[in-house]
């Protein structure tokens, strides 16, 4: 049972560096958006620390890397 809660933490800290290297890649803001500029859904406050001047929540941000389907 302890899998399930090993693959969250491991989600995580793949989450966390990879917010970590597109702050370094493209920072060009300095404040985060409190809220998804796609959806409207309010940005977790730590994803809104570990990359500061995102403006969506991870699910639109992969949206918009990827292109929308359709
Ligand atoms: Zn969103």
């Amino acid at each position: 049972m302890t899998d399930i809660i090993d693959k969250a933490q491991e989600n995580e800290e793949i989450f966390l560096a990879e917010a970590l290297y597109r702050q370094a890649e493209k920072n060009t803001a300095t404040v985060s958006n409190y809220y998804c500029d796609d959806c409207g859904e309010p940005i977790p406050e730590a994803r809104r620390h570990a990359v500061i001047g995102c403006t969506r929540c991870v699910v639109c941000q992969e949206y918009f890397e990827k292109g929308f389907p359709g």
